[in-house]
């Protein structure tokens, strides 16, 4: 019996030590299998990776880890790209057929390689196609198409890292639109699954609020002029909402109070801001897919990525550049840009730098250099190819038309949302703005000196005062505006003459015209509003963004049909009731009084007609979405 309990005891620790063998045998068996799962996801990552030069593929890493994952994907995809060393200048797209091996290859802080300079002939660098990479290929027939890693849901893949390069950002330094879009698009596109880094001036202007965010991230030295003068270049950086702003800074260039001063010194500055910018991509060894440059402060960028930094990892970078505006252009004569640039003679040549017969012109390099151009209307990206509009590069840009593309700018929804902001008297959305406009109406009238009255038609107009804006036509129309039941607003600073005749209309109508003669982000914001219409009668408007975040503050525009207030301002039809605006196309005062007339008699006659068009003009989509989304298409395009 004690026998027969003996084996029976036995018996049972036998099979639980059996079940444990058998627990640890399936556990071994499952391991490989995970592992190999593992591997395959990283394998297929790596694949995808080497195809599409897209370390990110499958996961959202921050700017730094990138740059490391890239590293990594190089040491595996091995030894296959010695000969990418050797890449030729004026193939620049060839560089872009090089695969992450050469970040092993090339020295990271070698950024200003002024010596090993090429041969770059200008306009044929964008033309030729990218190589799959080699490595890339053999990873691909190991592995089943089955076990590819699955994209992230909510995200658009393949995943790509964006250096912007410009001169103003909200909100450390804005001037204009530029400003807003540096700060807005970056935004939008992390939500388009971009890795974004935006590359500044440290100007001295920058509030210490900002200034204090900042952190040291490293310096170097960089030559920059002809004679070999070298420059401190330190960058600080600042990291909010998943965009890393780096700042470039050196006290001689950017301790001015404002970002603009003179051609004299802003030629010197934004040369070596452009270099310093490239020099310090490699000093940080974060190569992005694409660098995108911003009108003419940048528009050395694409020349030097093409000559100088050739033989440098950024230049396996492609280049983007954008027209904000084409009227500046940085043009001064050619041994100015030439010592100060540093750059070789061959560049200052007709279909790169040169412009005439002795001005070297950074914008027009940039454009030719660059893979792909963009402006920010469909419009503007036409006009500019004419004499009208095109500031004397309407040739230039027919020549590049391939590459140039128009996307509209939007506006920032967490800066300009009336329903939050609270800069405004009576915060509003679309089922309460005609009511709660009034009291923002009244809050404005009575900030301004103007008369109270709810009932006034009251015009805003916020911009720069020069002569693009159309503010000749509004000078012009002011008295026959002023009848007793309108009001006009404008706030605005710049050139004197219309500052001065704004003053006098705000001394000859007291009470119904207002000349707020500053820069002034909170006021805007009351008056978009307070306003009932907003004038935008540009004579050219490249996209304009007053008018959007009119829109959204349902206000009604008037424009003319211009850039990207003919892309953005549906007219009014009084037939079918649609539209957003009130439209004008001669750049003439008395088209523009009519259309102000038309709104006029909507507004006082149509009242109903008038507060649907409000409520549309809310509901309009003037967000960054479906903008960010055509970048991004064209970034992935560009470096497929
Ligand atoms: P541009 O870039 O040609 O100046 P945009 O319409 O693209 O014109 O952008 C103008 C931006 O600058 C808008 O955000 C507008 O609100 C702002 N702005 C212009 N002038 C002023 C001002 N005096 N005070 C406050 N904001 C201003």
């Amino acid at each position: 019996m004690a026998e027969k309990k003996t084996t029976a005891k036995a018996a049972e620790e036998i099979k639980a030590v059996v079940e444990e063998v058998k627990e640890a045998a399936a556990a071994k068996e499952e391991a490989p299998k995970k592992a190999a799962t593992k591997k395959t996801t990283r394998k297929t990552t790596t694949k995808k990776t080497a195809a599409k030069k897209d370390t990110e593929k499958t996961e959202k890493a921050p700017a730094k880890k990138t740059t490391r994952t890239r590293k990594t994907t190089a040491k595996k995809a091995a030894a296959k790209a010695e000969e990418v060393k050797a890449v030729e200048a004026p193939a620049a797209e060839e560089v872009k057929g090089v695969e992450a091996p050469v970040v092993e290859e090339v020295k990271a802080v070698e950024a200003p390689a002024v010596e090993e300079v090429k041969a770059v002939e200008a306009p044929v660098v964008e033309e030729v196609k990218a190589e799959e990479a080699p490595a890339a290929e053999e990873v691909k027939a190991e592995e089943p198409a089955a076990e590819e890693a699955p994209a992230e849901p909510d995200l658009p893949q393949p995943r790509r890292s964006i250096a912007f390069i410009g001169s103003e950002c909200y909100p450390f330094v804005k001037t204009g639109g530029l400003g807003d879009v540096m700060y807005a698009l970056p935004k939008a596109l992390i939500a388009q699954n971009c890795d974004v880094k935006v590359i500044l001036p440290r100007y001295k202007c920058i509030p210490q609020k900002w200034q204090e965010k900042m952190v040291y991230r490293g310096a170097f030295h960089m030559d920059l002029c002809a004679d070999g003068r070298t420059y401190y270049v330190g960058i600080m950086e600042y990291v909010w909402d998943g965009v890393v702003y780096d700042f470039i800074d050196n006290e001689e260039f950017f301790s001015e109070g404002k970002p603009y001063t003179n051609l004299i010194d802003d030629i010197p500055k934004f040369c070596y801001f452009g270099k310093a910018a490239l020099a310090a991509l490699n000093y940080m060894d974060w190569i992005p897919d694409v660098i995108h440059c911003h009108d003419w402060q940048a528009g050395l960028v694409p020349v030097y990525l093409r000559t100088m930094f050739a033989d440098t990892p950024v230049a396996r970078a492609k280049v983007m550049i954008t027209i904000h505006n084409l009227r500046f252009q940085g043009i001064y004569n050619i041994p100015t840009i030439q010592y100060w640039s540093g750059l070789p003679d061959y560049v200052f040549n007709k279909d790169a730098l040169k412009q005439g017969y002795e001005d070297a012109n950074m914008f027009k390099g940039g454009l030719a250099y660059a893979n792909m151009i963009t402006t920010v209307s469909g419009t503007y990206a036409d006009e500019i190819q004419t004499p009208f509009y095109g500031e004397n590069l309407d040739a230039h840009l027919r020549y590049h038309s391939g590459k140039l593309h128009g996307i509209v700018n939007g506006i920032d929804y967490g800066m300009w949302d009336p329903s939050t902001d609270k800069l405004l008297a009576a915060p509003y959305d679309a089922a309460n703005v005609i009511e709660k406009k009034k009291a923002n109406k009244l809050a404005m009238q009575t900030s301004l000196g103007l008369e109270q009255d709810e009932n006034k038609f009251v015009i805003g107009l916020i911009s720069r005062l020069t002569d693009q804006k159309g503010l000749d036509l509004v000078n012009s129309i002011v008295p026959q505006l002023m009848d007793g039941n309108t009001q006009v607003v404008v706030l605005g600073t710049g050139d004197k003459v219309y500052e001065d005749s704004f003053r006098y209309y705000e001394n000859a109508y007291k009470g119904s015209f207002c000349a707020y003669i500053a820069y002034d982000e909170s006021l805007a914001h009351g008056i978009y509003a307070g306003s009932d219409a907003f004038f935008v009668p540009s004579r050219f408007e490249p996209c304009g963004l007053t008018q959007l975040i009119a829109m959204h503050y349902g206000t009604v525009p008037i424009v003319r049909e211009t850039g990207g207030l003919k892309d953005t301002v549906e007219p009014f039809n009084q037939y079918t009731g649609e539209g957003n605006g009130f439209t004008f196309d001669r750049y003439e005062s008395g088209l523009l009084l009519d259309a102000t007339n038309r709104a006029k008699t909507l507004f006082f006659e149509h009242r109903e007609a008038w507060d649907n068009m409000v409520v549309r003009n809310m509901n309009k989509d003037v967000s960054w979405d479906v903008s960010a989304k055509q970048y991004r298409e064209l970034y992935v395009q560009m470096t497929q």
